[in-house]
C-alpha cells in the first residue's frame, strides 16, 4: 500500500466529454499535490479518453465484468479496462449491490478478474441504516469483508477497501467520527484476520457525503486512508478542496 492518503472520485452516471475539462484541472491540481495519490472513475464512455488526458491522477471504472471476454451484452470486463487505461477499478458499491443484485460472491468474483487484469481493486462495504440501528453494523460490514475480499498470495498489496455507510451516500449525512473510527479499526482488525500481516497495510477509505467542509475532519478519524467521493467529486473546485484536505498544511 502507498502511505499516501488516496482520494477517488467516483463519477457515477454523469460526464461527458466536456467534463474532461474538469478532469484536467483535477489533474493539474493532483500534480500539485505529490503527498496525495488522487483517482478518478468516470463512466465507461470516458475512461479511455481521460487516461489519455491526464498524468498525475489515476483512472479508474466503476464495475466490471468477472469474466475476461464472451457474451455477455452490454457488460465491460476488467481486461477491457486495463486495455483502455484504467489502472484500478471500484467493485461492490452500494448502488450496483442495491440495484443490480451484486451478492458477496459477485464481488469477490469481480475484484479477483480485476488483479488478473492487471488492475487495483476498490471494495465498497458498508451497512444500511436499518442495520445500523439494530447495533448490527460492524457484524454486517465484516461479513461483507469475508465474502468479497479477494485471497491470494500478495493480493492485499493491490486492494484498498471502502467504507461507505449506505446512509450516508448522497444524503448529505456523516457518522460520527468516533463512529467512522470504530468501524475503520474493526475493518483493520478483519483485514488481519484476512490477510495476516498483509492486513496492515491495506489502505481503508471513507465515503459517504465527504466534502470540502468535513473532509479534513473524517480524514482525521483513526485508520482512515483517505476518502471514495461521489457528489462533491464532479467538478475540480469541489474535489480538489478535499485532496487539499487531505494533502494537510501547507498545502495550495
Ligand atoms: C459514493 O457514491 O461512493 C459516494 C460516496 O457518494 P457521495 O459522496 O455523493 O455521498
Amino acid at each position: 500500500m502507498s502511505n499516501r492518503p488516496f482520494i477517488v472520485g467516483n463519477w457515477k452516471m454523469n460526464g461527458n466529454r466536456a467534463m474532461l475539462a474538469e478532469a484536467r484541472a483535477i489533474d493539474r491540481g493532483a500534480a500539485r499535490c505529490p503527498g496525495v495519490r488522487v483517482g478518478i472513475a468516470p463512466p465507461f464512455t470516458l475512461v479511455n479518453t481521460m487516461a489519455d488526458a491526464v498524468q498525475a491522477a489515476l483512472i479508474g471504472a466503476q464495475d466490471c465484468h468477472a469474466e475476461a471476454s464472451g457474451a455477455f451484452t452490454g457488460d465491460i470486463s476488467a481486461a477491457m479496462l486495463a486495455d483502455a487505461g484504467a489502472q484500478f477499478v471500484i467493485v461492490g458499491h452500494s448502488e450496483r449491490r442495491a440495484l443490480h443484485g451484486e451478492n458477496d460472491a459477485a464481488v469477490k468474483a469481480k475484484a479477483e478478474a480485476a488483479l488478473a487484469a492487471g488492475l487495483e481493486v476498490i471494495v465498497c462495504v458498508g451497512e444500511t441504516e436499518a442495520e445500523r440501528d439494530a447495533g448490527k453494523a460492524e457484524k454486517v460490514v465484516c461479513k461483507q469483508l469475508d465474502g468479497s475480499l479477494p485471497q491470494g498470495e500478495g493480493v492485499a498489496a493491490r486492494v484498498t477497501v471502502a467504507y461507505e455507510p449506505v446512509w450516508a451516500i448522497g444524503t448529505g449525512r456523516v457518522p460520527s467520527v468516533e463512529d467512522v473510527g470504530a468501524m475503520h479499526r474493526a475493518i483493520r482488525a478483519r483485514l488481519s484476520a484476512i490477510y495476516g500481516e498483509d492486513g496492515a497495510g491495506v489502505q481503508i477509505l471513507y465515503g459517504g457525503s465527504v466534502n470540502a467542509k468535513n473532509a479534513e475532519e473524517l480524514l482525521g478519524a483513526d485508520e482512515v486512508g483517505g476518502a471514495l467521493v461521489g457528489g462533491a467529486s464532479l467538478t475540480a473546485d469541489s474535489f480538489l478542496a478535499i485532496v487539499l484536505a487531505a494533502a494537510g498544511p501547507g498545502a495550495e
